[in-house]
């Protein structure tokens, strides 16, 4: 047995990738599963990005870039970043406060290895992203899960977080529209947040905005980019992989502040020395190419949400609220009498519908299920009608 380091158990994974194998196995094994378990856009790229990636190839993109990425590239995220948030002036976003990276999840993994070690406090939302408790876990800081209620909409209530830190408080992660709850957070809850961490300068945020593109029902969203009190120690991550349908490409970004980008920086030419240069000329034309596929999906993400959740509702025993931002559903199905586990267990065995237990989005998960709306109206009906007929049958 090889002598590991012990952190290397620490480690833990993102089960919606388990899930995602065991439903392909099904699928090999000739059933026809449908996959409401994955946490990606089941769009094509948009052809202007994916041409504009190909002409990169052509044209010889096939060299080493900067490792905070092409200059190009982060003046258009500062650009889109400012027309999208309405910045400028103190909130202002400046090239080189950009690090473009594979995906969104390196500036997790960054943000914590830069934070946490042993005697460290790490607060983060739970039900959340499972990355963040993972990562936080392996550099051996403590996690403090930060919890999501369903009577709050799943939104971070500030009072409760800033309750939460005490002097070894490091860093907070907070993530709204969220995973895997489509919870988003009120202005006046991030107000309040913000104002409060005045009293707490020892402590860092990270604001995981990814779906920031993804909003319904006439929800605006609020970026923590637009706060200059708190821009000396905010960590803001976005990018492509969901607004553009880019999940593939391994591309994401980051605003770091000034004290914090060179750090990261040395982490990202140890760890990758530089995003696929090809990629990012795809990222550029994502950005200033027009922006009507974009918005398409949103408007297909929020016809199916709305018919999701109206179906979900109408199972005995589930109860699911409005999920404001993102592609998930996360229905209570406490009165199904099943755990999330052996809900996630018997819908894919028995219904051969892929969902992901709330139970891997964090403890506080228990009792809830992610339906990813990311697949067609026809296979969400099909899925619902499939999951009430299976629980009509056993009771
Ligand atoms: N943040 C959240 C909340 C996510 O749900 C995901 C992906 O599922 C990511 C970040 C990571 O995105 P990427 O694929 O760009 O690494």
């Amino acid at each position: 047995q090889p002598d590991f380091a012990p952190s290397l158990s620490r480690l833990g994974t993102e089960s919606a990738f388990e899930v995602l194998a065991r439903a392909a196995r099904m699928q090999a094994e000739g059933h026809d599963v449908i996959n409401l378990g994955i946490g990606q856009p089941d769009f094509r790229t948009p052809d202007h990005i994916v041409e504009a990636g190909r002409k990169a190839l052509a044209d010889g993109a096939h060299g080493y870039t900067p490792a905070n990425g092409l200059p190009a590239l982060r003046e258009a995220v500062a650009a889109d970043l400012e027309a999208r948030h309405g910045l400028g002036g103190d909130t202002a976003v400046h090239p080189d406060s950009v690090v473009v990276q594979p995906g969104g999840k390196p500036t997790m993994f960054f943000a914590c290895l830069m934070f946490g070690r042993p005697g460290v406090e790490i607060l983060y939302p739970n039900p959340g992203f499972p990355i963040y408790e993972s990562v936080i876990n392996y550099t051996g800081a403590t996690p403090v899960p930060i919890a999501l209620k369903e009577e709050n909409g799943f939104a971070f209530d500030a009072d409760t977080v800033l309750g939460q830190i005490t002097d070894r408080t490091r860093l907070i992660i907070i993530n709204s529209p969220a995973n895997p709850t489509g919870g988003v957070t009120p202005k006046a809850e991030i107000d309040k947040l913000v104002a409060g961490l005045q009293d707490h300068p020892h402590v860092a945020l990270m604001s995981d905005e990814i779906y920031s593109q993804m909003l319904y029902g006439g929800r605006a969203h609020v970026s923590l980019l637009s706060y200059p009190e708190i821009r000396d120690r905010l960590i803001l991550l976005d990018g492509w992989s969901k607004t553009y349908a880019m999940t593939g490409w391994r591309l994401g970004f980051a605003i770091w502040p000034d004290s914090m980008v060179d750090h990261v920086t040395r982490l990202c030419i140890n760890d990758h020395s530089c995003v696929n240069a090809a990629t990012q000329h795809a990222g550029i034309a994502a950005l200033k190419g027009p922006q009507d596929a974009a918005r398409d999906m949103v408007a297909q993400f929020d016809r199916r949400r709305t018919r999701i959740v109206e179906l979900l509702n109408a199972v005995p025993g589930m109860r699911c609220a409005d999920p404001g931002g993102a592609f998930y559903a996360f229905p209570n199905i406490e009165g199904t009498g099943l755990s999330a586990r052996q809900a996630q267990d018997l819908f894919l065995s028995d219904a051969h519908v892929a969902t992901v237990a709330g139970t891997s989005f964090g403890a506080h998960g228990e009792g809830y299920l992610r339906f990813s709306y990311a697949n067609s109206m026809e296979n969400i009906k099909r899925a619902i009608e499939r999951i009430g007929t299976l629980l009509a049958d056993r009771s």
